[in-house]
């Protein structure tokens, strides 16, 4: 197998591995995909984290069609979709993270309560509406909450967190977690005081030359 492409399997398999490590995911739930060619690399459905080889990552191309004997992520559509509608993403991690996901159970965005969530693209990280997992449907209103973007929850489900590659999409992925914890304890305290949208851009500037090497 090509070497790049061998690693970028097994970076797969590690951001997996890590999500879970982290905190941010439990068992098999969530998913992890990275551009590759024309179509991606993705986990596989329902595979332990811990028993990932290379070659069971999956490889989909743009049609979606995968190697016969193979079963890509049930959220397949989900991740090519969001690829497919968004050239500059590399990577897209999917997460049942605790406290978005108590959020996203209420169908709640996280506001601005916290200067990171800039960190999502903008002054918010909405929440998808709902549509069963799996479906070209939660694709299509992923990609809706995605505009303007690299963050989203999925509502009764979760969170996905893009990025220009797996360390930045698994690191997002984590900071919208941090966030749901923060502004839940905030809510609990009588409610965050809000950061305006001016503020959210100039931090949106800041971040310009801060962050991930
Ligand atoms: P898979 O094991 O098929 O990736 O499904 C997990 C999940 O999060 C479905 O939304
Ligand atoms: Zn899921």
């Amino acid at each position: 197998m090509d070497p790049t492409e061998l690693s970028l399997r097994q970076s797969i398999i590690d951001t997996c591995l890590r999500m879970n490590r982290e905190g941010i995911n439990q068992g098999t739930s969530g998913n992890v995909s990275a551009r590759w060619g024309d179509g991606m690399l993705i986990s596989p459905s329902g595979i332990p984290y811990e028993e990932l080889e290379p070659g069971d990552i999956v490889f989909l191309d743009a049609g979606g069609e995968h190697p016969a004997g193979q079963r890509p992520s049930s959220e397949w559509r989900l991740h090519l979709g969001i690829l497919q509608a968004r050239p500059r993403i590399g990577a897209v991690v999917h997460t049942h993270s605790v406290h978005a996901t108590a959020l996203s159970m209420r169908g709640m965005e996280i506001p601005a309560a916290h200067y990171m969530v800039a960190a999502g693209g903008g002054p918010n990280i909405r929440c998808a509406r709902y549509a069963t997992f799996g479906t070209a449907e939660l694709s299509e209103h992923a990609i809706e909450a995605l505009e303007g973007r690299s963050a989203c929850l999925l509502a009764n489900h979760g969170v996905v967190a893009t990025g220009t590659d797996l360390r930045r999409a698994l690191w997002l992925a984590g900071e919208i977690e941090v966030l749901a914890r923060q502004y839940i304890l905030s809510l609990m305290l009588g409610g965050p005081d809000l950061l305006s949208e001016a503020e959210i851009e100039r931090v949106r500037e800041g971040f310009r030359d801060y962050g991930l090497r």
